[in-house]
């Protein structure tokens, strides 16, 4: 009997090990009837015609057309590939998993692995006798790394383009390199597809040399589109309700589909669910819950796609690998929260991050789409029209979001240097160079020039931090302070943990002196943290969470410190010191030693430091920019002789925030480079 999953919206399904049988005789017959279903099916001649013709291609097409799963067997079938080997990148890891499992089945495979792989980190299932290979984006760029001609291959599908993450975007110009070398070098020729659910088509067709791109036709239908009428502060809750509302009213067979941002978000409403529809006063069918995100085992991944058991709903809770990456029949309603975690530079401390926002009205279409792919449909957002109407149009590349020092120092693990770098959407080159400059000086490079990491720099790469900060830690080191600068760059990578709310500035002041220090914000912030760590209770008490979560909030109110946020930045330092780990970083502290941390931040930080010039005004060593203390720092007032701060906020005037108070002579011992090369004089 053949191991079988199959779409369906009968969830009728016969008990008797018999019928069982008979089902699934039945589903290996349907499961070619599906394939043949989808949009991409009658175009299948004129889709190979196409690649045939063209060594680039670009294929727009609704999701769920069968783009991703059809197309590569198509050119597989045609044997298109020659002896070479398909490549379809997945920006996320539970895609390329999920599809692949998919494929190797539609082609008939005993398992994964054989005509069908994928490649993920830490994970390849693929053989000598693959021949298409499902890999997430990055994968694809490490393997650019061993050979940037990608010769294994004669033909790359770049999918979910419309995406541009930075991976895909970077993988762009790379394959477009490839190409025409291979041209150059009479190697085997390398075939390109574009393919995406949404896309600029002219922008991408410009970029590849003006290539033809052709348009699936996909079928839709209506869905009805209901948001709310009044902003909700708790979207998870807010669909939770939305959710049981359906379920009381909508036929058990119409599953329902609910768009959240992570993991964590992602099992909270799951468990809440369960929870609540054991309650017997809960109206409607008996509830299936299952999860999607990128983390999922992947035992568990397939059993979003299984049907409901009889009489019973399923609803799925997914982050927005369900927006357009994986498509899941029967889904007749979409609970859209309104919200993603995405990757993102946090200008004011240089760090790259995860937060969560608000998606863009593209993205909102999307999300609604997946309700209307069988029959008519319903979408509830959660949130009002005009919160829809104030999002982003479309999605901004990631590769404009980020951080170029984090970009030029990622590109040169690839070996790849920024300024020659073909990209589709380039950066100033300005800011290419300022960010190279940043990297020679905080000795990841050796000159602007160099095309390779030193060994300082290769470490700086595993932290997924603004260089500066990595460096910050990698220094902690030699200065004995590795667990007070975890503590400090954890703080600094979110929203501040201090509450000022403008009505009460004076009690929030006073009730957080006993943390200020004359040294600065970071080390109020150290001293902060610290405190607020030897809260939680050494036991393993019942609820020893509730008690500890109580006695935290409690504390928090007591001193005006923002709960969510210092639990945030204590999630972001035991992530970082798990990468120190990994580098054999041994943790360390410096006690009371506290000009040890001051050193430690302005090897990183150095070439943040502005001087007293004259009557509470200061002067940037840099740029000779004239500023002053902001108000919020714990040394506004106080006239330091020089200070290091994270960053600057131009309002009427120009502000320095997040001070540490430094010696000049410091500076010498610390950036003598610096101070030479960029002819930094000093008033004092
Ligand atoms: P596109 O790439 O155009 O969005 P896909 O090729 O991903 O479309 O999907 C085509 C069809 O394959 C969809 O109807 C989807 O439901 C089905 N499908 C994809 N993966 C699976 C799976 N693991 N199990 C069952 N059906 C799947
Ligand atoms: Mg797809």
């Amino acid at each position: 009997i053949p191991k079988s999953v199959v779409m369906s919206n009968n969830h009728n399904s016969p008990t008797s090990s018999f019928n069982d049988f008979l089902k699934n005789k039945n589903k290996t017959t349907s499961i070619q009837e599906q394939r043949r279903k989808l949009p991409v099916f009658e175009k299948r001649n004129k889709l190979l015609e196409l690649i045939r013709q063209h060594s680039t291609l670009i294929i727009v097409g609704e999701t769920g057309s069968g783009k991703t799963t059809q197309i590569p067997q198509f050119i597989n079938a045609a044997r298109l590939q020659n002896n070479g080997r398909i490549a379809v990148t997945q920006p996320r890891r539970v895609a390329a998993i999920s599809i692949a499992m998919r494929v190797a089945q539609e082609m008939g495979d005993a398992e994964v692995g054989e005509n069908v792989g994928y490649t993920v980190r830490f994970e390849d299932v693929s053989s000598v006798r693959t021949k298409i290979k499902y890999l997430t984006d990055g994968m694809l760029l490490r393997e650019a790394v061993a050979d940037n001609l990608l010769m294994d291959y004669t033909v790359v599908i770049l999918d979910e383009a419309h995406e541009r993450t930075i991976h895909t975007d970077v993988l762009f110009g790379v394959v477009k390199q490839a190409q025409k070398t291979r041209e150059e070098k009479k190697l085997k020729p390398l075939k390109i597809l574009i393919m995406s659910a949404t896309m600029d088509v002219d922008h991408f067709s410009e970029y590849f040399n003006n290539c033809q791109a052709v348009y699936l036709e996909g079928r839709t239908h209506p869905v009805n589109v209901f948001y709310t009428l009044i902003p909700h502060e708790d979207y998870q809750a807010a669909c939770v309700s939305t959710f049981f509302k359906i379920n009381k009213e909508a036929p058990h067979n119409h599953d329902v589909l609910i768009f959240l941002t992570g993991q964590e978000e992602v099992e909270a409403v799951a468990h809440q669910i369960r929870l609540l529809s054991r309650d017997p006063d809960v109206e409607g069918p008996a509830i299936k819950v299952c999860t999607l995100y990128a983390a999922q085992p992947t035992t568990q991944q397939m059993a979003v796609f299984q049907p409901a058991p009889a009489s019973m709903r399923k609803v799925i809770v997914s982050t927005n690998v369900a927006e357009t990456s994986v498509t899941i029949s029967g889904i007749r309603y979409v609970i859209d929260s309104g919200m993603v975690k995405t990757r993102s530079y946090h200008p004011a401390t240089g760090l790259d991050m995860l937060i969560v926002q608000p998606i863009s009205q593209e993205q909102s279409w999307q999300r609604t789409g997946r309700a209307g792919r069988e029959s008519e449909g319903y979408c509830y957002r959660i949130y009002t029209r005009k919160q829809y109407d104030s999002m982003n149009k479309s999605t901004v590349p990631e590769i404009q979001r980020a951080n170029l020092a984090t970009v030029a120092i990622q590109l040169l693990a690839l070996g790849i240097h920024a300024v020659n770098f073909d990209f589709m959407d380039a950066p100033p080159k300005e800011a290419i160079l300022a960010a190279f400059e940043q990297l020679r000086l905080l000795g990841a490079i050796e000159s602007i020039n160099s095309k390779t990491l030193t060994s300082i720099g290769k470490k700086m790469v595993q932290f997924p931090l603004d260089p500066r900060f990595s460096k910050i830690l990698l220094s902690a080191q030699a200065y004995g302070c590795v667990d007070e600068m975890l503590t400090i760059v954890a703080c600094l990578s979110g929203e501040s943990i201090f509450l000022n709310p403008p009505s009460k500035r004076e009690q929030a002041i006073s009730a957080r002196q006993k943390f200020a220090s004359p040294y600065g914000d970071h080390i109020m912030l150290l001293n902060t943290f610290k405190e607020f760590s030897r809260l939680t209770p050494n036991t393993t008490s019942r609820d020893f969470k509730n008690t500890s979560g109580n006695h935290q909030r409690m504390w928090c109110l007591e001193h005006y410190v923002n709960l969510r946020n210092i639990l945030y930045a204590s999630e972001v330092r035991t992530q970082l010191s798990e990468i120190c780990e990994r580098l054999k970083i041994p943790s360390s502290s410096c006690g009371d030693d506290i000009d040890q941390v001051r050193k430690c931040l302005l090897t990183g930080l150095f070439m943040n430091v502005a001087e007293l010039h004259k009557d509470r005004q200061y002067i940037t060593l840099d740029k000779r920019q004239l500023v002053i203390i902001h108000p919020s720092s714990v040394l506004y007032g106080q006239q330091p002789a020089s200070v290091l701060f994270t960053e600057v906020v131009q309002t009427s005037k120009c502000y320095l925030r997040g001070l540490t108070t430094i010696e000049n002579k410091w500076l010498h011992e610390i950036a003598p480079d610096y101070i030479q090369s960029h002819n930094i004089r000093f008033n004092r």
